[in-house]
């Protein structure tokens, strides 16, 4: 399996995923030019994809959900609640497809199963993706890290996991009070602390990659989230295992 993660952080996100002749998007929360644009970047066209699957529907996530489902006429998957949530932002798809939150949906030769996740929207998940010889875990948007969260995060070979603030910028930062708050509480985004306990919670030697995912641009510096981070990894696996994504460009394609 391959992946890379083509953005993230409130201005949008998107990860592609890639195994054998099968890829797919985990949200798509740029412009298609955009999404069309990165996947350039790393040497992938948009004519590959299958599908799209959509973690929940805030805007960062779905923006560009729709053009792509049109132009390369794919299914997007997602449960009742974020389709709900979204309203008309997520109709004229190519085609609509549901998933329940906690199955596995079979599709092109991967396993992609949802799991809840603590966030203002209906119904927010994360996602694992098996193809049957490697896992990938995909986890932001979390105001807390949950045991279930932890166990469906366990044993992946790579992971993509929310490091989004530093509180101590959070609280001395410039937003108002009342997003200070939401981007605090249990249904908000994971500090780079809680990130990091997340991964301290499910780190293995089996671990190749872990990209930092959806850190903020006004509340946190990469080096302070590749810090908290260093703590948990050092001693236990190669610094090399983390990368931090970032909003502008993509990452590179791993391979695990
Ligand atoms: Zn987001
Ligand atoms: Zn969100």
């Amino acid at each position: 399996m391959k992946f890379s993660v083509l953005g993230s952080g409130s201005k949008g996100n998107s990860i592609f995923v890639e195994s054998g002749s099968t890829a797919i998007l985990v949200d798509g929360g740029f412009s298609g030019r955009e999404i069309a644009e990165r996947l350039s970047r790393i040497d992938r066209d948009m004519s590959c994809l299958k599908a799209v699957f959509v973690t929940h529907e805030h805007h960062d996530h779905i923006s560009g959900v729709g053009v792509v489902s049109r132009r390369c006429r794919v299914p997007v998957f997602a449960n009742e609640g974020t389709f709900r949530g979204a309203g008309k932002r997520l109709t004229k798809l190519f085609k609509q497809s549901e998933f329940e939150t906690g199955e596995a949906v079979s599709f092109d030769g991967l396993q992609i199963r949802s799991f809840a996740i603590s966030h203002d929207t209906a119904d927010p998940v994360g996602f694992v993706i098996d193809d049957g010889k490697s896992r990938l875990g995909i986890c932001t948007d979390t105001g807390i890290p949950t045991r279930l969260i932890s166990r469906r995060m366990a044993q992946c070979d790579a992971l993509v996991v929310e490091f989004n603030h530093d509180p101590v910028m959070l609280k001395n930062g410039p937003y108002p009070q009342s997003l200070k708050q939401r981007v605090n509480s249990s249904q908000g985004h994971l500090s780079n602390s809680d990130g990091a306990g997340l991964l301290d919670s499910v780190i293995h030697d089996g671990l190749g990659h872990v990209v930092l995912a959806h850190l903020s641009e006004t509340n946190n510096h990469p080096e302070i989230a590749y810090r908290e981070a260093e703590k948990v990894v050092r001693d236990r696996l190669e610094l090399s295992v983390l990368s931090i994504s970032e909003q502008q460009r993509p990452t590179e394609l791993f391979e695990i």
